[in-house]
């Protein structure tokens, strides 16, 4: 049973893909949608030893080793021509990773430029939304859910003819997102304006106990002139 997340992120990878997984851990999202029969092939990908070995217990499980690949592999690198990979699949880590992932996969051409891009990053949405603008990727479409208490976006970009230059804003609040204003959309930025309040309120506090220590500094400084003043 996959989760609520992962259930919409394979909803966003379409029929009949050749899917790279990366970052795969229990190899749940391939083997769901394979299961699914709508994706005929997988590659999951895995850095670590241990999320590797989950995941190619749970492909052997599940009969269908014929059907996914799983290999130890340090992000797009697990993606091999022959493969002839149509959809990418990067989720459950951080903006920023993902977006080290897709540049270091793209300067090394793993990446072709024609595979459709589903990622799903926990934080850092804007650094993943820049580098996909500059590498001529279009966002096609975006969704947000909550599961257990926390806030998911996910992202699918594709790389079209025509190049869109997203505002900061669209890169920040998602173009597709700020149109739509759901509910767990405000709910996020709800969450987020309280935070940035708070740090705010917080470098305040901070600039007001820095001056009043400055004033004490500077009182102090003249007292003990005064005084070595009258000794001399
Ligand atoms: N994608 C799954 C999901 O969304 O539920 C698993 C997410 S899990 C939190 C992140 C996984 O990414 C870990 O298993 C970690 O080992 C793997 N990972 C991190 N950096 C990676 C990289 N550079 N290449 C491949 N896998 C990586």
């Amino acid at each position: 049973q996959l989760s609520k997340r992962l259930k919409r992120v394979g909803e966003f990878v379409p029929e009949q893909s050749r899917l790279a997984d990366i970052g795969s851990d229990h190899a749940y999202l391939p083997v769901a949608l394979v299961l699914q029969s709508k994706i005929p092939f997988a590659l999951a990908g895995e850095v670590v030893k241990g999320p590797f070995e989950s995941a190619k217990k749970q492909v052997r499980k599940n009969g269908l080793e014929q059907q996914i690949t799983v290999r130890l592999a340090d992000g797009l690198d697990a993606v091999e021509k022959a493969d002839e990979i149509t959809a990418v699949t990067i989720c459950g880590m951080g903006g920023s990773l993902i977006r080290d992932i897709l540049d270091a996969g793209w300067n090394k051409q793993r990446l072709n430029g024609t595979e459709q891009l589903i990622l799903q990053p926990n934080i850092g949405e804007k650094t993943l939304r820049e580098w996909l603008t500059v590498h001529g990727y279009t966002i096609l479409e975006e969704d947000i859910l909550e599961e257990n208490n926390k806030i998911y976006e996910i992202i699918v970009a594709a790389r079209k003819a025509t190049r869109i230059a997203y505002t900061e804003k669209e890169k920040l609040f998602g173009p597709i997102l700020i149109q739509q204003r759901s509910t767990i959309f405000q709910k996020k930025w709800q969450r987020e304006l309280k935070q940035r309040e708070h740090i705010l309120a917080q470098l305040a506090q901070a600039a007001g106990d820095q001056e009043a220590r400055q004033e004490q500094l500077k009182r102090e400084i003249s007292e003990i002139k005064e005084v070595l003043v009258d000794e001399s």
